[in-house]
């Protein structure tokens, strides 16, 4: 395990021919130039060009590195935010730490921010968590967030080809899941894909850079690794296991969890599913109080607060165009979707779609979300009822689910709500990490 603060790679600019920014102070270039002020920079050659505000040309090197003397922060311009997404745009975004511009093989330039982990969780804690968020709970995250983003950076150093998703198919059969680790000179993207990140070109709140300096250092372990600590928005009332959403792999620390003073039984049959869907148990996450959602959702207001249970409702062929999309595959006319396998939490872990042309089993949790629904479903863990034609066809699927997310580790509505009660980070964070110690490791 580390013994000192670990610096991180942030990926904040990629495929683009030119990059165009501020020194906002002294910074040396590759341990010689001195920099400040304007500069532009394009890929020539395989090498980067720096120009100065002055207009003078810098020696091009594949690899440029300007390190920040003095506390000095950078600008970047056109920074593309929300990528993919309808509000994507481009914004000037202010940094910490150091730049490095490295020239790619398809002639574009790939721009790194270098941080201390730990400036780089104020950040991203401070956007993504209210600043009136209770301090408890953006404490729990914190200890949350570093815990999985060092396990990464672990990971990384152990071995260095990941593959960003695994898939094991046959004919009829796809089960398939993602993991992160598919950056290649970077360890994080600044994204909505990793965890989005504006450096500090909106302030950082107070609240947030408290609950960073009140738990430096400190992770969650298990034995002598760092817990691979993940989160998502609420569990549903059950959280779910690792090896039902990414490999099969037992993680102790990622049990299922009921998320109650009161004990749920796990799900272990489909009659147990459907009971469990449609009723409204206790849960932290079972919640509806704005104040806490504001807290907890950046964009709360365009959100629905259908997450705990949601239904979701398709004409036959509207479903069968959408899997027809997502999937590649023609089904022909479908006629079942039959969950195959569930996890505790009622997460379907293979769902099997039966049509007149194809019928295929598909997993895992992710890759069912993002087969059935235009954008992703809220959560795998959902009841399928069927409204058929008198010749038996079927007329109308509807979808009602429980949770949002993968539901493996910390349920963050849950821990909003835990917090508003009244409990420590400490206590939420065991709560969700079943079996893990608390650390501080710097
Ligand atoms: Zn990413
Ligand atoms: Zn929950």
């Amino acid at each position: 395990m580390i013994s000192q603060e670990p610096t991180i790679k942030v990926g904040i600019i990629e495929h683009c021919r030119d990059v165009r920014g501020v020194f906002n102070g002294p910074f040396t270039m590759n341990g010689m130039f001195q920099l400040g002020g304007n500069f532009s920079a394009r890929a020539e050659n395989g090498r980067i060009v720096l120009t100065d505000g002055r207009g003078n040309e810098v020696i091009p090197a594949k690899e440029v590195h300007c390190v920040q003397t003095n506390g000095a922060t950078f600008t970047l311009h056109d920074v593309t935010i929300g990528i993919h997404f309808h509000w994507e745009r481009k914004e000037s975004q202010t940094f910490q730490g150091n730049l490095t511009l490295v020239a790619r093989d398809n002639g574009t330039i790939t721009a790194i921010n270098e941080i201390s982990v730990e400036e780089y969780l104020a950040s991203v804690i401070s956007s993504e968590m209210s600043a009136e968020a209770p301090i408890e709970l953006l404490k729990a995250h914190a200890i949350t967030s570093r815990s999985w983003l060092v396990a990464m950076l672990e990971r990384e150093q152990r071995h260095v080809d990941v593959d960003p998703e695994r898939t094991i198919r046959s004919d009829d059969e796809m089960i398939r899941w993602y993991d992160r680790e598919d950056h290649d000179i970077f360890d994080v993207c600044a994204d909505d894909h990793c965890q989005r990140y504006q450096g500090i070109t909106k302030i950082i709140s107070k609240s947030a850079a408290e609950a960073i300096e009140a738990t430096r250092g400190i992770f969650l372990v298990h034995g002598y690794e760092i817990c691979d600590a993940r989160f998502y928005k609420a569990c549903g009332g059950l959280s779910e296991e690792f090896e039902n959403a990414w490999e099969e792999r037992h993680v102790p620390y990622l049990e299922c969890v009921s998320d109650s003073s009161i004990q749920h039984p796990k799900i272990t049959t489909e009659r147990e599913a459907e009971d469990w869907i449609f009723s409204h148990p206790d849960a932290y996450c079972n919640t509806t109080d704005a104040a806490i959602l504001r807290q907890i959702l950046p964009s709360f207001d365009q959100e629905t607060t259908n997450f705990f249970r949601w239904a979701v409702e398709y004409e036959r062929a509207e479903l069968e165009e959408i899997i027809r999309d997502k999937s590649g595959f023609d089904f022909g006319t479908i006629q079942n979707l039959v969950p195959v396998q569930r996890g505790p939490s009622g997460r379907i872990i293979k769902l099997k779609i039966e049509g007149t042309k194809k019928t295929m089993t598909v997993g895992k949790e992710l890759e069912i979300r993002r087969w059935l629904s235009k954008s992703h479903l809220y959560s795998s863990a959902f009841i399928v009822v069927t409204e058929r034609e008198d010749d038996g066809t079927p007329k109308r699927f509807m979808l009602y689910g429980a949770g949002w997310g993968h539901g493996v580790g910390l349920c963050q509505i849950g821990a909003a709500v835990m917090a508003a009660k009244g409990f420590q980070a400490e206590q939420i964070v065991k709560h969700y990490f079943h079996h893990a110690q608390i650390q501080k490791l710097y």
